[in-house]
């Protein structure tokens, strides 16, 4: 059988990071302590970075402008074998843009100017699903009436020619864990949404309300969904069940999700709040369980939320099961932490088993 297939519809940024003595305040200009660095990211590029180097056939689906920097956010994910057929160039307009400024305790403060970004429209979405894949991973930093788009084109079967959103025939794979033999892929598929709702945007209900598979949250977007950030893993496990039997969610900050016994209806989403070191929590239908984190020499923890996302989406497109592909989502978010960097930390097979011990499945060609 073929491998698993992952497409990315999201956000790509260049990434221009100033290390500075201290952050500037209102007026100040800070003179930095070393050259400014030029690298590639946003948030979905870099899970379909993470998806690709952990074995997916990975497209990404998103704007770039017509600036040198678009050129060289599509040549990064081409020179990564990501299909990048799906990445539109906006004329007139610029490509997205952070800047990163970063004292030398690691402390940042950061403006980013979404520029082609904010221009994803129904175009995408089409793009999107011009061609099958496994799992749609939605990332936040694209409009949400795009996000919401492509949630209900999946779920009311997605692109044509493929068998729809429904399964592929087959037996589902072994699985071995990392006792030490190969794992195979599961054979058994259907298209499957990750939403990833990193930044939470304003409207993160009519998301919630557009049913995805799966939804990935940090602790503080968790925070921002139900109103108040979870303290320890039991009380983080009950707001991922909250979420997960929500049909729809207030705006953030409103503070009361309407849960089970609101009248919203039995979920069938599955909900994964990830803790940083403490690992992840996943509720979903006939599952409820807190993931360990690996302990790890973290070093750097950005794009950690990024690895994680990648991660699962590979995991579940290869056929794992829920709590097996969040462990296995865990191994590369630790994995990342040992590495500098957001894109480049990103994670190949053997940097998480050198890392974690965790074995990661054989993914066919
Ligand atoms: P984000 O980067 O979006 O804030 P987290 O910090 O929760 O997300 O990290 C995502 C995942 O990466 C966690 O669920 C965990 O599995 C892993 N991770 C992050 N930080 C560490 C760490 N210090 N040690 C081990 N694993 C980590």
């Amino acid at each position: 059988m073929a491998g698993p297939r992952v497409t990315v519809l999201g956000s790509l940024n260049t990434d221009i990071s100033v290390p500075v003595p201290h952050l500037p305040g209102p007026g100040e200009t800070v003179l930095a302590a070393a050259a400014a660095s030029i690298g590639t990211g946003g948030k979905g590029a870099n899970q379909a970075v993470a998806a690709a180097r952990l074995g997916a056939a990975t497209r990404m689906v998103g704007c770039c402008g017509d600036d040198e920097f678009g050129g060289r956010l599509r040549g990064a994910l081409a020179a990564e074998g990501i299909e990048v057929t799906g990445l539109r160039t906006v004329p007139g307009a610029a490509s997205g843009l952070a800047l990163i400024t970063v004292d030398p305790a690691g402390e940042n403060v950061i403006a980013v100017a979404p520029g082609a970004n904010g221009l994803a429209s129904e175009a995408e979405v089409a793009a999107a699903f011009s061609a099958p894949c496994d799992v749609l991973v939605l990332s936040a930093e694209i409009p949400v009436p795009v996000l919401a788009a492509a949630l209900h084109r999946a779920n009311a079967g997605g692109w044509q020619g493929d068998g729809g959103a429904g399964a592929r025939g087959g037996e589902k794979g072994a699985w071995k864990g990392e006792g030490g033999a190969v794992a195979r892929c599961g054979e058994k598929r259907s298209l499957r949404t990750v939403l990833n709702l990193a930044p939470v945007p304003e409207e993160a209900d009519r998301l919630l309300a557009a049913r995805p598979g799966w939804l990935v949250v940090n602790a503080h977007e968790a925070g921002v969904l139900l109103g108040a950030e979870a303290v320890d893993v039991a009380q983080a496990q009950a707001m991922a069940a909250r979420l997960a039997a929500a049909d729809a969610a207030p705006g953030p900050g409103a503070g009361s999700l309407a849960g089970p016994g609101s009248g919203a209806g039995p979920g069938d989403r599955h909900v994964v709040i990830t803790l940083g070191a403490a690992g992840a929590v996943l509720a979903g239908p006939g599952v409820a369980t807190a993931i360990r984190g690996f302990s790890v020499p973290a070093v750097d923890t950005v794009g950690a939320g990024d690895a994680f996302v990648g991660a699962l989406a590979v995991a579940l497109a290869a056929g794992l099961d829920p709590a097996e592909a969040v462990r296995a989502a865990c191994a590369a978010g630790a994995t990342a932490t040992t590495r500098r960097g957001a894109q480049d930390g990103l994670p190949r097979p053997a940097d998480v088993l050198a890392a974690t011990g965790f074995l990661w499945p054989e993914i066919p060609d």
